[in-house]
Parts: structure tokens; C-alpha cells; sequence
């Protein structure tokens, strides 16, 4: 096919020429391609190419050469001429290609493929009478085949890719189905408990998320309610898991009774739940945490085991404006925590709640350095011998001078204390103090007991105890001097290791007293086990003495109770002098309150013993009114 083309080609070419030079009639030449450039480029012909592939044409005849270019560039024109050349002139015969039809062969046509720089090309000499017409051209089939070859890997490709978007479409269906079942399940199991089935922090989290776009700035607030079940872990202890799982399934099916459009019920943490409330009043949201504390009033039934909830209740309320999620939960969780600690049922956040937070972080992050530079300072309180109005002791009661916040209460910090590493430290300060002031005031003539009040703490192990041994051992303590006071509350804690504790104290000859005695709840066979040697009634009890008729009784029974043990009574809090008369009457032996005089410094304290030694001894009808005689430095009896 390509050897047909060139030939029309070439033939089309030989009769233009002969229209137009009559002289084109002579024998072949072979053409002088050196001549040849000076006729480049010569473009008289290309018109007569039929042809739109790249081609050229050598007219060769007699002294007159020309090339005539279609699409090849005259640097390749000269090359593909040479080329052509040299294959005539080194192949005697005509090089026919084998398309060629046998009626061509007598025309002296001759023609070959050329190769060149990854192209073929078809030569074509046609000879004439007066000189030669040499046809190039560039054959198309190897980029037909080629295009041939793209095009069939082009339909490939669509098929496959067709086929391909499909059978992928078809996957992505099922996968994608697959994965939005596994997503839907995955999502509840990650916003849902699912030991007990009810939503946990997450979906808390989530609805908070959610709540924070679509609730109005100006309009409703939102609170969030946190129980907290605060004797699970003893019932855990005692029944095991499995057990608990089913009372909490119980618990929370109480409380999802408070379930409504607005309300989101679920578990908060280990033993706490949550309720978040939405458009709801703060006064409704309080009555919801009334109703939840009332709800529990029945025990919780699981077959044999019945359970009654001990329950704390946080409230945080909260405008959409001013907080966002976490800190309502923050605060709610604050509130219980709160709540739990100072054994209320309900506690509503406040913004002082936080305050004292910060205050108490600040205070705890102090204590070391506190305790380094004496910021703890003592006061003493006297006590009182109510027969004879003499000082029979003293009670050493801390303070800590801030400087900052100026001098602070126990309660402001005793408990920072008792919850770090240094309460033994404290309270090793506080003995050093006391130790030296029993000394000062010895060789002052003033020999007073000094009671020092000592934290549960101080009992877990045995540094206070081996702290007095080598003070003793040092003989910088007259242990008659010393009084430790423990608070009864503190004698439930690990009662066998504070019975323990205390047994020691009394081997060392140190007195023992039970503070806040009515307040504790112990149970008085703790108290048979536990040496002490006084009993301090607390001062509730003392301050509704003389019209509260329950009050009365306690101490009446107390005073007879110790009187049949032999301990010494301290009555507590003694603030007007008719308690003080209606004890005297009693037969209390001891008071302590304001009524006598406020926690003093040591400098103080020595006027005070000489002022009520004097008064003492001209007022003897004091110790006339008592039934039993005392013993004016111990305050006991005979
Ligand atoms: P406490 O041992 O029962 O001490 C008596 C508390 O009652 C003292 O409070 C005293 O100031 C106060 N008080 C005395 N008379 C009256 C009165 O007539 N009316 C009223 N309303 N209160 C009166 P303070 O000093 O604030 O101590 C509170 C508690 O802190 C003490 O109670 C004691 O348990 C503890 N505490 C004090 N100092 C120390 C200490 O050095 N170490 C330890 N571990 N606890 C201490
Ligand atoms: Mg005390
Ligand atoms: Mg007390």
C-alpha cells in the first residue's frame, strides 16, 4: 500500500514536470547532493506531493537540482538525500521492494526502505529521459500500527476502568455498609456502658458537644447533676462484682425514672452517675436532686442482698454564655467531691468552692516552707478546775501566721496536713515546740500539763512513738507534762493499731485524752480497748446544756460513766458562766472555753495561772460546791 502511494506520488510528480519542462525527457543522473544544498530549499513541488506525511522530493536533471520539502526539516532533507544516495549507488540493480508491481520493474523505477533515527521512510527514483525524480517518504504504518496499538489499549483501558469503577462501586456499597453497621456498633459500645447498659462519659461528652451549637446564648442554661454512691466499695468488698453490676443496673433504672425529653441519664464514673438537665429552672434542678436523695430512702433489693445507698449529690448550673463543657463537669464532680468530703447531701457549685480549691492548692504547695520558717505558731488554752478555778492545764492549738493571709485557723490547713507526706513532721514541730515549753515553764515554776491534739495519721506507724522515746531517752521530757488528745472519731480508724499506739503512751507515763467525745459515733467497746485517761465532752453538747434536756443527759451519763472508769471529764466550748455553774453543779471536774479565757500565747498564759491562783485562794467556796475533793494540779479525784 505504501509502495502504491509513493509510486502515484512520484508519477503525479514525473507528469507535472514534463507539463512544465518539456526538457524533462533525458536519461538518469544520479544527483549531486553536495550541489543540491545550493538549491535548498526549493518548495516549487511541494504542492505536487499528495501527501500530507512528511516527504520531499529530489529533482535531478541534467545540471539542475532542487528539493522540494513537505514537513522535513532541510538538516534532515540533506541526510534522508545522502542516505538514498549512498543505497543507489552501492545496489548496481534496481532495489525493488517486493509490493512493487512486475510492470514498474521496466519503468527503471527503484525504491527501498530507509532507516533513520527510529523512522522508516520509502525512497522512489523514477528515471526520465532527461534526468531522475527521487520521492521520500515517511511511511505511516509503524505509527498506524502504533496508534493502532494506543487506540486498542486506550478501548482496554476504558473497558477495564469501566468494569474497574463498577465492581469498586460495588465493593464500596458492601463495605461501606459493613462499615457503617460496625460504626454504629463501635459507637455504642464507646458511648454506652456496657457492664450496666446506660450511657457513660462519652455520650456525656457527645450531648455536651452538641448542646454548645445548637442552645440559644441568651436562653436556657443547662446543670448537670452528679451522684455519687458513696458506699459501693464496701458492699464491692464484701458481695464482689457481679453483685454490684446488678445494683447498679437497679440504681440506675431508679433514677432513669427522672428520664424525659430533656434529662440524660447515665454513669459518670466507678461509682458515679450523672443527670444532665436542659431548659430547666436552677430551682427545678434542685428539687430533681431532692427527689433522687428521697428516692433512695428504700434499699436497693438483689435477691438475698439488700443495699442502701450512702449518696452525695453535685450540682453545677450553667449558662450556655459562660462555660463550656468541661467546665460544667469539672464543676459538678468539684461539688460532689465536696459534698462527700463534708458529708452533705447535696452541694451546689459555687464560684467560693473554686476559690478555696485554689486556696488550698496554694496552701499545700506552702506547708514545707511553712514548717521550715516557724510560720506554725502555738496558742494555748486553759483548762479550768471548775472546783477551785485554778489552771490545771493547758491546750496547745495551732495556728499558721501566713504571710499573706495573715494568721489561719486549724481548719484552714489541718486537713492539707493530714493529707501530705509531712504530717508526721507537723507534728514532730508541734511536740519540739511543746517539749520546750514544758521546759521553760518548769524552771519558770509553772508546772502545767500541755495537752497536744494528734491526727489518726500520726498513729499509722511508729515515728511519733520513737520521736518522744528518744526525747525521753534524751531526758528532755517529763512525760507527767505531756497529754496527747485524739479525737473519738479518729479511734475507729484501725482501732486495734491506735489501742496499740496508745498502750505505749501510757507504758512512756503520758496522759491520754478523747476529744469531741460524743461526736465520733465509736462504739464503746473500742473505748475498752483504747488506754485513755480523760474523756473531753464536745462542746455541742455544752452549749445547749442549760435548755436542751438530751444534752443534759449525755453529760450526766457520761460524768457517771467516767466516774466509774476514773476518768477525768473536760467539759468543752464553755462560752457563759451559767454552763459553766451547771457543770460545776454536775461534777464535771474540768472546763475549757471562752467563758475562762481564748487559746493565748505562752507569755500570756503565765499571768493567767497567777491571776487564777489568786482568785482561787480567796474564792475557796468554789471548791466547797463539788461533791468529791480534787486534786487541784491533775483535776481528777482522789
Ligand atoms: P479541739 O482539740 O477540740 O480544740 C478546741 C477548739 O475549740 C479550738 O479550736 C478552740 O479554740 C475552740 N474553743 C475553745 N473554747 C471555745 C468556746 O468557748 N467556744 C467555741 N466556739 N470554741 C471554743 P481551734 O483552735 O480552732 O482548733 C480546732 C481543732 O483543730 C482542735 O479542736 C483540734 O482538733 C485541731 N487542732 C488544733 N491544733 C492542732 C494541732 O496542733 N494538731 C492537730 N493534729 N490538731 C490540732
Ligand atoms: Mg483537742
Ligand atoms: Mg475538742
Amino acid at each position: 500500500m505504501e509502495f502504491t502511494k509513493i509510486h502515484a506520488n512520484s508519477v503525479h510528480t514525473v507528469e507535472y514536470l514534463k507539463g512544465i519542462l518539456p526538457e524533462f525527457q533525458g536519461p538518469a543522473n544520479d544527483f549531486d547532493v553536495d550541489e543540491l544544498e545550493r538549491y535548498l530549499p526549493d518548495n516549487a513541488l511541494a504542492g505536487q506531493l499528495r501527501t500530507s506525511d512528511p516527504a520531499m522530493v529530489v529533482l535531478n536533471i541534467g545540471k539542475y537540482q532542487s528539493i522540494s520539502l513537505n514537513n522535513i526539516s532541510p538538516d534532515r532533507a540533506l541526510i534522508l538525500a545522502r542516505l538514498v544516495n549512498d543505497q543507489v549507488r552501492t545496489s548496481p540493480d534496481p532495489l525493488l521492494g517486493t509490493e512493487l508491481p512486475a510492470s514498474l520493474h521496466a519503468q527503471k523505477i527503484q525504491s527501498h526502505l530507509l532507516y533513520h533515527e527510529g523512522n522508516e521512510y520509502l525512497w522512489m527514483v523514477m528515471a526520465a529521459a532527461s534526468g531522475t525524480v527521487t520521492t521520500v517518504q515517511k511511511l505511516r504504518a509503524s505509527d498506524i500500527a502504533r496508534d493502532t496499538v494506543l487506540m486498542r489499549l486506550f478501548s482496554l483501558s476504558v473497558v477495564v476502568l469501566w468494569i474497574g469503577f463498577w465492581a469498586s462501586f460495588g465493593v464500596a456499597i458492601f463495605v461501606s455498609k459493613h462499615v457503617s453497621k460496625a460504626k454504629a456498633v463501635l459507637h455504642h459500645s464507646a458511648t454506652y456502658d456496657y457492664l450496666i447498659g446506660v450511657p457513660n462519659q462519652n455520650f456525656l461528652n457527645d450531648i455536651l458537644s452538641s448542646l454548645e451549637t445548637f442552645v440559644s446564648s441568651d436562653e436556657p442554661n443547662y446543670s448537670l447533676i452528679v451522684v455519687s454512691v458513696n458506699n459501693i466499695y464496701m458492699f464491692e468488698q464484701t458481695y464482689g462484682y457481679g453483685v454490684k453490676w446488678d445494683l447498679f443496673r437497679k440504681f440506675s433504672a431508679r433514677l432513669e425514672q427522672h428520664k424525659s425529653a430533656n434529662t440524660f441519664i447515665g454513669r459518670y464514673d466507678s461509682n458515679m452517675f450523672y443527670i444532665l438537665v436542659v431548659n430547666h429552672s436552677d430551682q427545678w434542678v434542685q428539687s430533681l436532686a431532692t427527689a433522687i436523695t428521697k428516692q433512695f430512702h428504700d434499699p436497693i433489693v438483689n435477691g438475698p442482698v439488700s443495699f442502701l445507698p450512702s449518696l452525695s449529690l453535685g450540682i453545677s448550673h450553667l449558662s450556655v454564655a459562660t462555660v463550656s463543657k468541661n467546665e460544667i463537669i469539672t464543676q459538678a464532680v468539684h461539688a460532689v467531691k465536696f459534698a462527700k468530703n463534708n458529708r452533705q447531701l447535696i452541694t451546689t457549685y459555687t464560684d467560693d468552692l473554686h476559690t478555696l480549691s485554689f486556696l488550698k492548692i496554694r496552701r499545700s504547695a506552702e506547708l514545707m516552707k511553712a514548717l521550715k520558717d516557724g510560720q506554725f505558731i502555738l496558742l494555748y488554752q486553759p483548762k479550768i478546775c471548775l472546783a477551785s478555778g485554778v489552771v490545771t492545764g493547758v491546750e496547745a492549738l495551732v495556728r499558721w501566721d501566713h504571710p499573706i493571709e495573715g494568721r489561719l485557723s486549724p481548719h484552714e490547713f489541718l486537713d492539707l496536713i493530714e493529707t501530705s507526706c509531712i504530717a508526721h513532721l507537723f507534728t514532730q514541730c508541734i511536740l519540739n515546740t511543746v517539749i520546750k515549753q514544758i521546759e521553760a515553764w518548769t524552771e519558770a515554776g509553772i508546772k502545767i500539763p500541755i495537752a497536744v491534739n494528734i491526727s489518726p495519721y500520726d498513729l499509722q506507724n511508729y515515728e511519733i512513738t520513737n520521736f518522744l522515746k528518744s526525747k525521753i531517752a534524751a531526758g528532755l521530757l517529763s512525760t507527767d507534762l505531756l497529754e496527747l488528745e485524739l479525737t473519738e472519731s479518729a479511734t475507729t480508724i484501725n482501732a486495734c493499731h491506735t489501742a496499740e499506739m496508745f498502750n505505749e503512751f501510757e507504758s512512756m507515763g503520758i496522759k491520754r485524752s478523747i476529744d469531741d467525745f460524743g461526736t465520733g459515733m465509736s462504739s464503746l467497746s473500742y473505748l475498752k480497748e483504747i488506754p485513755f485517761n480523760t474523756v473531753k465532752i464536745d462542746k455541742t453538747f455544752v452549749e445547749n446544756l442549760t435548755d436542751d434536756p438530751i444534752s443534759e443527759a449525755i453529760i450526766e451519763s457520761v460524768l457517771i460513766m467516767a466516774k466509774k472508769i476514773g476518768w477525768t471529764v473536760v467539759a468543752e466550748g464553755i462560752e457563759t458562766k451559767e454552763i459553766a455553774e451547771r457543770l460545776k453543779v454536775m461534777g464535771c471536774h474540768i472546763a475549757q472555753g471562752y467563758y475562762f479565757a481564748e487559746p493565748m500565747t505562752a507569755d500570756n498564759i503565765s499571768s493567767f495561772i497567777d491571776k487564777t491562783r489568786q482568785v482561787a485562794n480567796t474564792t475557796p467556796s468554789v471548791i466547797e460546791s463539788t461533791e468529791n475533793t480534787l486534786d487541784l494540779f491533775t483535776g481528777s479525784y482522789d
